[in-house]
């Protein structure tokens, strides 16, 4: 749902309430001017200037079902450059040979997007890495006490340490850097803002948060990120689980409050069930920055990218997914079909045709009116006047009362109607010798 007009920064952090030099009737105004579509003014935020590192060939490979041969991460990832996101990031050369002959692959094939790999914190896989020729390492440590007691077994003086020679390595080989914590909402704060803030004085690119468990709040998001965003001076990235389905609110969470690198998958495949979605989080990122997202992606090209992934790896694309979904566009009730036909605005804060897709009225059903009855006889190439289509949407609704109606068999109902209205016309024609024409 869109925020209402009262929703936007009400608390006076966004500089649009009475206690930032506004007064209330001022920024009411303000945002009824703007719309509800406009992002929350704020110098922090960048909902119009982000970058994606598309993790689909990392996070993806993850996904209970996926399975990606050499040629199908040539596809994926010459589609997902082509698509135009900024980052690819790719399974660790240290996970398997193939992987590691892959990441080479991939490497050399000259792409638009930058190549990342995701590594273990650990000087040998960050050498691994740097063999394959890639743009850039993303390593990745525990920092939450479960997994500082249960995975690594490592405490925060060693882990700070071996984050810094780490770094200090990789930038030694003219490689860009991230360094994330993994479950970042389950660490102790004053842990890791300490480990952010001695990364950032070494020169990371990027600092990354996690919430490897997905059970982060937008709210949560923003606090941390904001709280981050005034401690390092690097970039920042996000990386966001959907365990609770809050990975795109989480998303849009961390740009509002200065993110800069959002990670995503194609239909957020990952690791359980996965990660912010690609077309979820343009979805989103569209209605509040349309210019900033028409501009950089080709999105015309989601739908084939999110098929030929959806096939890879044996599932449907879901029918409620954002944009792609079968009834993303279909309108069905009568007020909406006749308000659509009339202003697609209306009931549609996304344009279909900037993802190259139409819209669909539903016409086949009991909820029908006669507009959107209209729309199909005219789509049919056929000629009725309002009268008749308004009958003819009753004999409709009335068929559709007693058993759900497929398109085909509405067709046949508006055709056969059509007939016979030839029909009375041709009796006219017969009694008075002229066709008589209605309007
Ligand atoms: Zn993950």
């Amino acid at each position: 749902m869109c925020p209402g007009p009262n929703e936007n920064g009400v608390n006076g952090q966004n500089g649009v309430s009475g206690q930032n030099g506004h007064s209330t009737d001022q920024a009411t105004k303000k945002r009824a001017a703007a719309g509800p579509y406009q992002p929350v003014g704020d110098a922090l935020s960048n909902i119009a200037n982000f970058k994606i590192i598309e993790s689909t060939l990392r996070e993806g490979e993850q996904f209970a079902n996926a399975f990606f041969d050499t040629e199908t991460k040539i596809k994926i990832a010459t589609m997902l450059s082509d698509f135009g996101v900024e980052y690819l990031e790719l399974t660790s050369p240290a996970a398997s040979p193939q992987s590691r002959a892959d990441l080479e692959t991939i490497c050399k094939l000259g792409l638009k997007s930058k190549i990342l790999t995701h590594t273990r914190c650990n000087m040998e896989d960050a050498k691994l890495a740097v063999e394959c020729g890639v743009d850039g390492i993303d390593v990745v440590i525990g920092t939450s006490s479960m997994l500082q007691a249960h995975s690594h077994g490592k405490d925060m003086e060693y882990i700070t340490r071996t984050a810094i020679e780490v770094i200090e390595f990789i930038k030694s080989k003219g490689i860009e850097v991230r360094f994330s914590s993994e479950d970042s909402f389950r660490s102790d704060l004053a842990d890791l803002l300490f480990l952010y803030k001695a990364v950032d004085r070494v020169g990371v690119n990027r600092v990354g948060v996690a919430d490897t468990v997905g059970c982060a709040t937008p709210r949560q998001v923003y606090d941390l990120v904001r709280t981050l965003r005034t401690v390092v001076g690097c970039d920042i990235e996000i990386h966001l689980h959907n365990d609770t389905m809050c990975a795109v609110a989480n998303a849009y969470a961390a740009l509002e409050a200065g993110a800069t690198h959002i990670d995503t998958s194609v239909l957020g495949i990952g690791e359980r069930n996965g990660i912010t979605p690609l077309g979820g989080l343009l979805a989103r990122m569209i209605v509040s920055s349309h210019e900033y997202v028409t501009s950089r992606y080709k999105l015309h090209k989601l739908k084939e990218v999110e098929d030929y992934v959806a096939e890879t790896v044996q599932i449907n694309v879901p029918f409620n997914n954002p944009v792609t979904g079968f009834c993303a566009f279909t309108h069905k009730a009568g007020i909406h079909a006749k308000a659509i036909l009339n202003e697609p605005s209306t009931y549609e804060i996304i344009n279909p045709a900037d993802f190259g897709i139409g819209r669909y009225i539903h016409f086949a059903h009991r909820l029908t009116g006669w507009n959107a009855i209209k729309s199909r006889v005219e789509q049919l190439g056929l000629a009725m006047n309002d009268d008749q289509i308004k009958i003819l949407t009753n004999q409709i609704k009335a068929m559709a009362d007693i058993r759900p109606l497929a398109i085909d068999d509405t067709d046949s109902v508006i055709r056969a109607f059509h007939f016979e209205l030839q029909g009375e016309d041709v009796d006219k024609m017969n009694s008075t010798g002229a066709l008589t024409v209605e309007n």
